[in-house]
C-alpha cells in the first residue's frame, strides 16, 4: 500500500501529487464528520452517560465547548481492563456481531464517538466502578491511551474531559471561535431537550467558572414542569396532550406520546423535541407533516412547539442513514406519519371548536398545572384567539422556505382515513401545485419541456408494475426481485435509480435542500483523482495532460458556479472547492466515493451552450451519481470475503501497533481486515436498506418509467406464478 512513501521521486513543481491520506488524517476527517460542532461531542458524551445508567449528569463548558467540555455522571463506570481500548475505533460494549445491530436498544453502538473525539481533541477519563476503593484516570490521543491509568480518588461514575476541540483543524477552529455564544446556546438547548424527556434524570449545565447553571432540572419533575422551566410559561400553558397507540402487525406497530402547542402559542420557528426509542433524533418527514397540519388547521398558522416520544420495535428504526445518527428513517413511515397526522389534526380541530363555544370560560387558564396532570387537557386552555372560518387553502403559508416539492412525498404516501381529511388534503394539494409553478421556479421553458417529455415517454405497463409491485429482495448485486400480480420480475436497480434521480432532479429543479460536505473538496484534486482512475486501464499516463484537463475543467466549473448553485444546489466556492450537493430524495445521500467521477462528468460531458441539453446533461450526471450503484468495496458475501483477508496479509507487516502490544501470536490468528470488512458490510447493508426503504417507495410515487426500459433489459420477467402453480399441481 502506498502511504506517501519516501522511495518515490519528489514531485515536479507543477504537478500536485495525489497520495493516499495517512490513516490519522483519514480518521480526523471522519471525526470531523461525526463531531461537527462542540454540541455533537456533548450529545455523544451524554448519551454514553445515559447508556451507563446515570441518574445525574453535570456538564461544564468553556468557550462554547472549544476549550473544555466536561461531562460527569453517576453511571456504572468503566472497568480498568477496558481503559486501554476505550477510544479505539469500533470498540463498544454494546454490540459484537452485525446481527446485534438489528436489536440494539442503547443510544450508541458504533463505538465511534469517543475514538472520533480523541482525533480532534485531548480527552481525559476518570472513572470508578462499583465496589472499588479508588478510581483511575488516564488520557487519550488519536485513538490510543497515552499512559497507564493512574489510581486516583473518584466519586461514583465517570467524568470525561474534552479539551481544545479541533486543536488540529485550524480552519474549523477559527470559524468556530467567533461563534462560541452560539455553540454554548446549542449545548444548553440540547441538554434542555434531554431534561424534558428523562423525568428521572437530574441534569445541569454551566459555563466554566459561573456560579449559576444555565440549565438545571431535578429528577422527577413532570414534563410540563420541565418545559416551563426551559421554554417558558407561555409554551407550557399552551400544551395539549396527544397520544396514539397503533398495533397492526401487517403495517406498523408504535406508540406515541406528545405535548403540542395550541393556537394560543405563536412562534416563527418550529421547535421539535423528538425522541424515538428514547433517543434524541430528527425526522424531517415527521416535522413537515406536523407543520402542514398546523398550517392547515389553525387560523394563525403559527409554527408549533412539539415534544414527542415515539416507541417502536427497534428493528423498525434505521439510525444509520446519517453519520451522526441524528436523522432517522422508520419502517412503514407513511403509516406512522399518517396516524400521527390524524391525531394532531383531531386535537387541533377540537381545540378550535372549543374556542368558539367556550370563549367566556377563560377562568381556569390560571392553573395550567392542574390541567397538565389530568389525562387529557380541558378545552378552556385553548382559549386565546378568535376562530375565523378561513378556507383551508388560504391558511397554507406561502413561506418559500418550505419548498413545495417536499410536501409531495407525504401527500401521496399518506393513507387517507376520513373524508374530512380528504377535502383538506385536496385543498392543500392544489395549493401546493399552485406554488410549484410560480415565476421563479419553472419558467425556464426547457425544464418544462423536459418534464413533459418524461410524462409523454412513460410506458404505462411498466408504470403499473412500478406502482403496484412488491419488493421481494435483491437477487444479486444489480437485480431486485419483484412480484407484480402473479408475475415475478428481475429489475435492474441501477437503471431504475438512475432514472428516478434524473426525473426528481428535474422536478425539484431550483428547489433543492442542501447536503453540506463536512470538508470542502478541491475540484482540481477531485478531477485529478477521477482522471487517474480512468487512466488505470490505459497503457501510458501523461500526468501533465491530466493536469491540463483538470485545470481546464476546474475553470469551466468555476465559471458556471452561479448557475450550478441556483438551479442544482451544487455549490462551488470562489477557490474552486465543492461545498454543497443537492438533496434529490429525502434522507438519501449519494456514495461520496463517486464524487470525483461526477465532477469529471460535469466538466467533460455537459453541453454548456444549449440551455435544454445543458440542463438535461447536468441532471443526467446527477442521476448517475446518486444512483444506487454497488459500493466500491467488494461485497463481502461469498467469494468477496477473500479480498479482505488478502489485504490484511499485505498490511500486517507494518501496522497494528495496538494489537502488537498484546502478544505476538495475535497477528497470526487474525488475517481478516475487520475494520475494512465492517465498512464493507455496513455499506452493503445500507445500500440494501436504501433500496427497500427509500428507492422502492419513492419509485412507487414518482417514477415514470420510460418506454426504453421495456426493451433494454431493465425489466426481465422470470416466472409467472400461475404457470408455476400449474406445475406444482401436477407434482
Ligand atoms: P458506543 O457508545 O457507540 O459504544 P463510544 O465511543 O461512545 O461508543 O463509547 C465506547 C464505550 O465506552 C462504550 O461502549 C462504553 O462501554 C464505554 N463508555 C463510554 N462512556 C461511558 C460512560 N460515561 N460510562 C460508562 N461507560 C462508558
Ligand atoms: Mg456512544
Amino acid at each position: 500500500m502506498e502511504t506517501g512513501g519516501a522511495s518515490t521521486p519528489p514531485p515536479s513543481r507543477e504537478l500536485p501529487r495525489i497520495r493516499r491520506l495517512e490513516e490519522s488524517v483519514v480518521n480526523r476527517i471522519a471525526a470531523g464528520e461525526v463531531i461537527q460542532r462542540p454540541v455533537s461531542a456533548v450529545k455523544e458524551l451524554v448519551e454514553n452517560s445515559l447508556d451507563a445508567g446515570a441518574t445525574s449528569i453535570n456538564v461544564i463548558v468553556k468557550d462554547g465547548g472549544l476549550k473544555l467540555i466536561q461531562v460527569s455522571d453517576d453511571g456504572h463506570g468503566i472497568r480498568y481492563e477496558d481503559l486501554p481500548i476505550l477510544c479505539e475505533r469500533h470498540t463498544t460494549s454494546k454490540l459484537s456481531t452485525f446481527e446485534d445491530l438489528q436489536s440494539i436498544r442503547t443510544m450508541g453502538f458504533r463505538g465511534e464517538a469517543l475514538a472520533s473525539i480523541t482525533y480532534v481533541a485531548h480527552v481525559t477519563v476518570t472513572t470508578i466502578t462499583k465496589g472499588q476503593l479508588h478510581g483511575y484516570r488516564t488520557s487519550y490521543r488519536d485513538g490510543a491511551m497515552e499512559q497507564e491509568p493512574k489510581a486516583c480518588a473518584a466519586v461514583k461514575g465517570t467524568q470525561i474531559m474534552v479539551e481544545n476541540l479541533f486543536y488540529n483543524m485550524a480552519a474549523r477552529r477559527k470559524m468556530m471561535q467567533n461563534n462560541s455564544q452560539d455553540d454554548h446556546a446549542k449545548i444548553v438547548d440540547l441538554l434542555s431537550r434531554f431534561a424534558i424527556h428523562y423525568e428521572g434524570l437530574s441534569i445541569s449545565c454551566r459555563k466554566h467558572g459561573a456560579a449559576r447553571p444555565d440549565v438545571h432540572t431535578v429528577a422527577a419533575s413532570s414534563k410540563v414542569e420541565s418545559i416551563r422551566g426551559v421554554y417558558g410559561p407561555s409554551v407550557a400553558q399552551s400544551l395539549i396532550k396527544v397520544e396514539v397507540s397503533y398495533n397492526d402487525p401487517s403495517s406498523a406497530i408504535f406508540e406515541m406520546n406528545g405535548l403540542i402547542s395550541d393556537s394560543s402559542y405563536v412562534a416563527k420557528k418550529t421547535t421539535m423535541v423528538l425522541f424515538i426509542n428514547d433517543r434524541l433524533v430528527d425526522c424531517s418527514a415527521l416535522k413537515r407533516v406536523i407543520e402542514v397540519v398546523y398550517a392547515a388547521t389553525l387560523p394563525k398558522a403559527s409554527k408549533p412547539f412539539v415534544y414527542m416520544a415515539i416507541k417502536l420495535p427497534p428493528e423498525h428504526v434505521d439510525v444509520n442513514v446519517h453519520p451522526t445518527k441524528r436523522e432517522v428513517s422508520l419502517l412503514n413511515q407513511e403509516v406512522i406519519l399518517g396516524q400521527i397526522q390524524s391525531a394532531i389534526e383531531g386535537k387541533l380541530r377540537n381545540c378550535n371548536e372549543a374556542m368558539t363555544f367556550e370563549e367566556q370560560t377563560v377562568g381556569p387558564s390560571a392553573s395550567p398545572l392542574v390541567a397538565a396532570n389530568t389525562r387529557d387537557y380541558p378545552s378552556p386552555l385553548c382559549v386565546g384567539s378568535k376562530l375565523q372560518k378561513t378556507p383551508v387553502q388560504k391558511m397554507v403559508r406561502t413561506d418559500s422556505s418550505v419548498p413545495a416539492g417536499r410536501l409531495h412525498a407525504y401527500m401521496q404516501a399518506k393513507p387517507i382515513t376520513d373524508s374530512e381529511n380528504m377535502t383538506s388534503l385536496t385543498a392543500l394539494r392544489s395549493s401546493v401545485r399552485q406554488r410549484r409553478n410560480p415565476k421563479e421556479t419553472a419558467d425556464l421553458t426547457s425544464i418544462q419541456e423536459l418534464v413533459k417529455e418524461i410524462e409523454s415517454n412513460c410506458h404505462s405497463g411498466l408504470l403499473d408494475i412500478v406502482t403496484h409491485c412488491t419488493y421481494v429482495g435483491m437477487a444479486d448485486d444489480v437485480y431486485a426481485l419483484l412480484q407484480h400480480n402473479t408475475q415475478l420480475y428481475l429489475a435492474n436497480v441501477i437503471n431504475l435509480s438512475k432514472e428516478l434521480m434524473y426525473q426528481q432532479t428535474l422536478r425539484r429543479f431550483a428547489h433543492f435542500n442542501a447536503i453540506q460536505l463536512s470538508e470542502k473538496a478541491p475540484l482540481l484534486d477531485l478531477l485529478l483523482l477521477a482522471l487517474k482512475e480512468e487512466d488505470l486501464d490505459m497503457e501510458e499516463t501523461d500526468d501533465s495532460l491530466s493536469l491540463r484537463i483538470a485545470e481546464m475543467n476546474t475553470e469551466i466549473l468555476k465559471q458556471k458556479a452561479e448557475m450550478l448553485e441556483e438551479y442544482f444546489c451544487i455549490h462551488i466556492d470562489e477557490d474552486g472547492n465543492l461545498c454543497r450537493l443537492p438533496v434529490i430524495l429525502d434522507q438519501y445521500t449519494p456514495d461520496m466515493d463517486r464524487v470525483p467521477e461526477f465532477v469529471l462528468t460535469l466538466g467533460n460531458d455537459v453541453d454548456w451552450d444549449n440551455e435544454k441539453s445543458c440542463l438535461q446533461t447536468i441532471s443526467a450526471a446527477l442521476g448517475n451519481f446518486y444512483a444506487l450503484h454497488p459500493p466500491l468495496l467488494p461485497n463481502p458475501v461469498g467469494d468477496g470475503l477473500r479480498y479482505y483477508s488478502e489485504r490484511k496479509s499485505v498490511d500486517s507487516s507494518g501496522g497494528s501497533n495496538h494489537r502488537a502490544a498484546k502478544g505476538k501470536d495475535v497477528v497470526m490468528e487474525d488475517k481478516i481486515d475487520h475494520e475494512l470488512l465492517l465498512e464493507a458490510e455496513t455499506a452493503w447493508a445500507q445500500r440494501e436498506w436504501s433500496i427497500q426503504h427509500i428507492l422502492f417507495p419513492s419509485m412507487r410515487l414518482f417514477l415514470k418509467p420510460p418506454t426504453s426500459m421495456a426493451t433494454n433489459g431493465t425489466f426481465v420477467q422470470v416466472a409467472s406464478l400461475e404457470k408455476l402453480y400449474k406445475i406444482f399441481e401436477r407434482c
